[in-house]
């Protein structure tokens, strides 16, 4: 017998739709999840592929023994990429950012007329998304963990936000976790790179494909596109200002416009219609999303803030109100010691989750805080502390993952939604989430 047989290794969603999508190919496939109980006689010499989920992690024994019998691992990027070659590709890639930027270049281009589909890590798995044909756009979210594994992406366009530490409990050493999104510029034909972080200017010393740089940070640093400090952003002359953007606040949020405006300038030559564009894009739930707002308290949910940068992005942003901030969860190696600089501007936190007692640690002495467990509690404890207050906002920013309470982010954001709503729910306030 040959080597006829795909191991799907990791059997959530994106596994499912590489099995739906092999089986629909007439291939033998096998499945090997830790989950499940009934586990398979891998036979390595039968094997041809391994088609890794993103989840499971390079020293899982499977893909040790894998890479031991020499077997080729891929990724359902990839089996996308066979499955619909010849179309187009745009990969995005950095430790914020992605999914709003994914989502806005898809916008962009589907608001210019282009043929688009978007998904990857954003969402919808690769192999779910609808055959587009030659003429179509990939707009695709790639996380390290994805990148690491694909040997071959073929990227017309590779965009490169920013680098800073997350993920390390996977990556070990900050090298790694760059080395692993660096990946994305192995095939690609074209690059718009943000060099606003140390981290991400030395990737960009080294780049030998054709690219064009993006600087977001005021700096004054040599770039093709950039941002000044009025926050206007300056594209080959011409001045767009970023300030009229109310669903795309902040300067995190310019980076991302920044680089989806480089992106698309590579496919629609009309600076305008892209702008145009971005000035339409609703905006994603779960991060910095207004909920709700009362004359004197605004709700607001950023549940994927799962790390101290992006928590830090939010903190900014409503720096001049009065904070009751709702933070914890899984920390992160980074915990929340970065955000020091913002905790003059915080009425009270109200911590939940497995982090509460290192948080507390953190905070002591330094803060008021509540340890309320339970998200449920802290929306409840911050909505009575808020309500005497003016100009408040009861902010859900976790800094941490979510995966000791809930789900994902989005299950958490959906929670916090819920329990904003049965809280006011004999109001007449207009929920906009
Ligand atoms: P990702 O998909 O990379 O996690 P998202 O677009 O989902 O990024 O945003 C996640 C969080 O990161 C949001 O809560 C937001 O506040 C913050 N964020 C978004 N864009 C940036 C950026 N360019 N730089 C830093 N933080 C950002």
């Amino acid at each position: 017998m040959g080597k006829d047989t795909y191991l799907i290794l990791g059997y959530g969603r994106s596994g499912k739709e590489s099995e739906r999508h092999l089986l629909s190919q007439g291939r033998n496939v096998i499945i090997y999840d830790d989950s499940l109980s009934e586990k398979p006689q891998i036979n390595w010499g039968q094997i041809k592929v391994v088609v890794q989920s993103p989840g499971i992690a390079s020293c899982h024994p499977i893909a040790i023994a894998a890479r031991n019998a020499e077997i080729p691992i891929c990724t359902d990027i990839n089996l996308l990429q066979k499955r619909n070659f010849g179309a187009k590709y745009i990969g995005i890639t950095g430790t914020n950012g992605k999914s709003t930027t994914t989502a806005l270049i898809g916008h962009i281009l589907k608001q210019c007329g282009a043929k688009v589909a978007v998904g990857g890590n954003i969402g919808t798995p690769s192999l779910a998304l609808e055959e587009l044909g030659a003429s179509g756009w990939y707009v695709l979210e790639l996380s390290s963990y994805q990148l690491e594994l694909s040997e071959n992406i073929n990227l017309d366009i590779a965009v490169w936000l920013n680098i800073t530490p997350d993920h390390l409990e996977r990556h070990l050493t900050m090298e790694s976790y760059v080395a692993a999104k660096e990946r994305i510029f192995n095939q690609a034909k074209y690059a718009c790179i943000a060099v606003d972080d140390n981290y991400s200017r030395a990737v960009e010393a080294n780049l030998s494909i054709p690219h064009q740089t993006i600087a977001s940070e005021f700096k004054n640093c040599p770039a093709n596109l950039w941002i000044d400090a009025s926050g206007m952003l300056h594209v080959n002359g011409q001045l767009f200002d970023l300030k009229e953007l109310n669903t795309l606040k902040g300067v995190h949020n310019w980076q991302n416009v920044a680089l989806a405006f480089a992106a698309a300038l590579q496919i629609i030559a009309d600076s305008k219609k892209i702008w145009q564009s971005i000035q339409s894009f609703p905006g994603l739930p779960h991060r910095q999303q207004l909920v709700v707002k009362t004359p004197s308290i605004e709700f607001i949910n950023d549940s994927k803030a799962t790390n101290a940068d992006a928590c830090e992005k939010a903190l900014k942003t409503f720096i001049d109100k009065k904070i009751f901030w709702i933070v914890g969860g899984k920390a992160k190696t980074d915990g929340i010691e970065n955000l020091h600089t913002y905790f003059p501007h915080i009425k009270k936190a109200y911590l939940i989750g497995d982090s509460k007692d290192r948080f507390a640690k953190d905070l002591c002495g330094k803060l008021d805080f509540e340890k309320v467990v339970t998200l449920e509690a802290a929306v409840s404890c911050a909505y009575n502390d808020a309500k005497s207050e003016e100009n408040a906002v009861v902010l859900l920013s976790p800094a941490c993952a979510s995966f000791d309470q809930f789900r994902d982010y989005e299950h958490r954001g959906n929670e916090f939604i819920k329990f904003v709503k049965e809280l006011l729910h004999d109001s007449n306030y207009i929920f906009t989430a």
